[in-house]
């Protein structure tokens, strides 16, 4: 029966027969659970068709048909899944040391008092190792509910505990690594060799969890394994054996809610207890000889006798080196520098235990692996029923990737934020802001005449600083209202939906449905878009994505908009912001288009992400990224901008003989200015003044309208030299043109210096472009 996942209906299940396809993406699929034997539900196809959502051991992933072409199956009537062993009360945790099985505490050989225990947080994407490190620390670093929020390592020393230091990786699904971030978390357990890992495990999907714990347990480094959401689970009628669990992967584990701060003090007894004793993993092998006649268990064994020598010689824990060159992994192996003869006995090792086991190497490991978590969570887990946050998840679901309404309620979730932002939250906010800057610069006007201040100081504090940082300081509610809306669609988990659903229209451009998320975070800023594109798992598709960010306008560029649309088309406000973002958004369409046929030809990579359930953002969370970002903005404010605005201001008072003008026509600023407004003159942008504020524009978006505050006075001021179809010009070239140096400096710390320089000229290019075309657009209908 030749028959592939592709073919299998909604509703129905099936077991996996044959896994093919070839290299790193195999790899993953293995790595995912996917291996022959197991079952398979497919839950829906995304309202396009493509993707596929699947179930499997008890979790949803997504995978395109073309992948899941390759994938041969065997259908099955009904989804028979084991429930798991019988019921067990939780068991009260046995104090450190496990009544000696793990080391009677106080004895044996500590390191040095005084040595600084080194610890990593590892586990899955979403497992919650942010949260966890968050209360570990104290520090604040961003949770979100969707894989692949944390790109970076962070540091940070245990609350309470001096020299003591742990590190937060991107989250891992195996020790084979399949995207730029995933190497992160291998290099730094294998090459920094911390003193103890701490393996977080999110217990609502422990079986794919524990996969990469088995890996772990090779590293011979010390574990401390934490099952975290033991609230979710326990909240649905379900049950851990901590107790048959630590017997049977030989470290200590500890049930415990990040979330809830519950259980956190134990696991950092157990963690610094581990590591200062150097109590390495009580058990590695996990290939058993009765297991399908053995024939991986004698293979590994052979295996790592064969590269014992070599592997101590390299540095590399032997087991996870023996199971790594038996699948395959070409650094492994070229580390191991085994000699001609080794490495042909190897080959027929595994060749003979390929043929005896009746799978591949690879799905064979990964089949070995599999078997032994399902014993142990047959013997010490009892799973929940379908949790209360399954089940709503599932009816969330129903509508937001539901086959018609999936697309309908994305256009609508994103044009409701718009809406609050600009129209009612937001502006709301903004007014009453911008009054209380009004009365405060009228004040402080009137108190420096009144105090008779020397003229030229009055000018500076009053027209540069006040209405300079002023202008920019009222936009504060308006970009801090669209952060906190993006960040609700982050942690909700509602971005991977977004992502599953708009993954064949993005293919369309030579994307994956994973590029959505740098893509919508962009719209707040692009300097964690560009970040955000670690997650993706292709160079072409990250590089791509990064070049197509700049054209999900950033909430910087916001007061330009606001300041001409008030200017000069007061009575279409909401139009004219929304035909902005889709103009833009359109445009990089276009580029994206010309990067398909030209820079980046080829397809996209394979599309395979986990969908967590949806999560209520926890209040604290919001709150302090909203905090976090106030604060980013009003340091911005008060440095560059401040800065921007009083260089501004004294060239523009200022001749090259350091005289005060009269007419700021004759300042320095002008002189210089002059040199580059030829360049805009086409657009209808030649004004010296213009050319000033888009140049400040490079430094920060926003300092645009505070230094076309400073020289033209109040709005009316620019009103009076520009048509409204030049301001229209402005408005698209602002739209459009290189990002801010932060921005620019974010490619660069990820592409290089010429990609960096290319953006920004392309970016001016594109701008220059497109404003010229609404120029001679408008001209020909007779706008001027
Ligand atoms: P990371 O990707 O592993 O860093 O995971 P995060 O720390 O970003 O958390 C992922 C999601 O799980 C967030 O929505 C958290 O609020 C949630 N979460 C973390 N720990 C717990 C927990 O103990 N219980 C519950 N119910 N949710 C949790
Ligand atoms: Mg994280």
């Amino acid at each position: 029966m030749d028959m592939t996942l592709k073919e299998v209906k909604e509703g129905q299940s099936a077991r996996v027969e044959k896994v093919g396809g070839s290299g790193a993406l195999r790899q993953h699929f293995l790595d995912m659970g996917i291996i022959p034997g197991t079952d398979v539900k497919v839950e829906k196809y995304a309202p396009m068709g493509d993707p596929v959502e699947i179930c499997l051991h008890g979790y949803e992933l997504t995978i395109r048909l073309d992948d899941a072409d390759k994938i041969q199956v065997e259908p099955i009537p009904e989804a028979v899944r084991q429930r798991g062993a019988a019921p067990r009360p939780v068991n009260e945790h046995l104090g450190l040391g496990e009544g000696g099985r793990f080391h009677p505490k106080g004895s044996g050989d500590p390191l040095p008092e005084g040595t600084t225990l080194t610890f990593a947080l590892v586990g899955n994407q979403n497992s919650g190792k942010t949260t966890l490190f968050n209360q570990l620390t104290g520090a604040k670093q961003h949770v979100g509910n969707f894989p692949g929020v944390t790109v970076d390592r962070k540091d940070g020393a245990i609350l309470g505990q001096r020299n003591t230091s742990i590190t937060d990786l991107p989250g891992i699904y195996s020790m084979s690594p399949y995207s730029s971030e995933e190497l992160v978390s291998r290099d730094f357990v294998l090459n920094e060799k911390p003193r103890g890992i701490i393996n977080i495990v999110d217990v609502t999907n422990i079986q794919r969890n524990l996969y990469l714990t088995m890996q772990l347990l090779e590293m011979e480094i010390p574990v401390v394994v934490a099952l975290n959401m033991m609230d979710e689970m326990t909240g649905n009628g379900g049950t851990v054996d901590v107790n048959g669990m630590e017997a049977l992967l030989g470290v200590p584990v500890v049930p415990i809610s990040a979330a809830k701060n519950q259980g956190v003090q134990e696991l950092v007894d157990h963690a610094i207890h581990i590591a200062k004793y150097q109590e390495k993993p009580q058990r590695q092998d996990f290939c058993d000889e009765n297991d399908h006649g053995g024939a991986v268990h004698r293979c590994l064994h052979a295996v790592i006798h064969l590269i014992e020598d070599h592997a101590k010689a390299a540095g590399i824990p032997v087991r996870f080196a023996a199971c790594k060159a038996i699948e395959g992994d070409r650094l492994i192996i070229d580390q191991l520098r085994l000699d001609e003869n080794e490495k042909e006995t190897l080959e027929h090792i595994t060749l003979q235990m390929e043929k005896e086991r009746g799978l591949d190497r690879s799905a064979a490991i990964a089949d070995m692996r599999f078997s032994f978590i399902t014993k142990v969570c047959d013997s010490c887990v009892r799973e929940p029923g379908e949790s209360r946050e399954q089940a709503r998840s599932r009816r969330i679901d129903r509508v937001l990737t539901g086959k018609y309404t999936a697309i309908p309620v994305f256009i609508g979730v994103m044009g409701l934020i718009f809406y609050l932002t600009f129209n009612v939250i937001g502006a709301l906010l903004q007014d009453l802001l911008a009054m209380g800057i009004d009365a405060l610069t009228g004040l402080v006007d009137r108190a420096l005449s009144a105090a008779g201040v020397n003229e030229v100081l009055h000018g500076l504090i009053v027209d540069g600083i006040f209405e300079g940082v002023g202008s920019v300081l009222s936009f504060l509610p308006i970009i801090v209202t669209m952060f906190f809306f993006l960040s609700m669609l982050e942690d909700s988990g509602y971005i991977a939906r977004v992502a599953f659903v708009m993954d064949k229209l993005l293919r369309r451009l030579g994307l994956s449905g994973r590029s959505i998320v740098p893509l919508l975070i962009g719209f707040g800023c692009t300097v964690p878009a560009v970040m955000a594109t670690r997650t993706l798992p292709s160079e072409r598709d990250r590089r791509m994505t990064i070049l197509l960010t700049p054209f999900m306008s950033c909430t910087a560029k916001l007061p330009i908009y606001a300041f001409f649309v008030d200017a000069f088309f007061p009575r279409h406000k909401a139009l004219i912001m929304i035909g902005l973002y889709v103009l833009a958004i359109l445009v990089g369409v276009l580029v994206a288009f010309l990067y398909k046929k030209t820079l980046f030809k080829g397809e996209a990579v394979p599309f395979v992400m986990e969908l967590p359930n949806y999560r209520l953002p926890s209040a604290r969370n919001t709150l302090q990224l909203l905090w976090e970002k106030s604060k980013d903005f009003l340091q911005r404010a008060f440095s560059v901008i401040l800065i921007a605005t009083i260089v501004v201001w004294f060239l523009q008072s200022f001749d090259f003989r350091f005289d005060l003008v009269e007419d700021s026509q004759s300042s320095i600023l002008a002189t210089v200015s002059g040199f580059i407004a030829p360049v805009l003159a086409p657009l209808g942008l030649g004004d010296w003044r213009i050319a000033t504020s888009l140049i400040s524009g490079f430094m920060a978006k926003e300092s645009v309208v505070s230094v076309l505050e400073v020289l033209f006075g109040a709005q009316g001021g620019v009103a009076a030299v520009m048509s409204s179809l030049s301001a229209f010009s402005l408005l698209v070239f602002s739209l459009l043109y290189t990002p801010c140096v932060a921005a620019v400096a974010s490619v660069r710390r990820e592409l290089g210096r010429r990609w960096a320089l290319y953006v920004v000229l392309w970016q001016c290019a594109v701008a220059w472009i497109a404003a010229l075309l609404v120029r001679l657009i408008g001209l020909l209908l007779g706008m001027a």
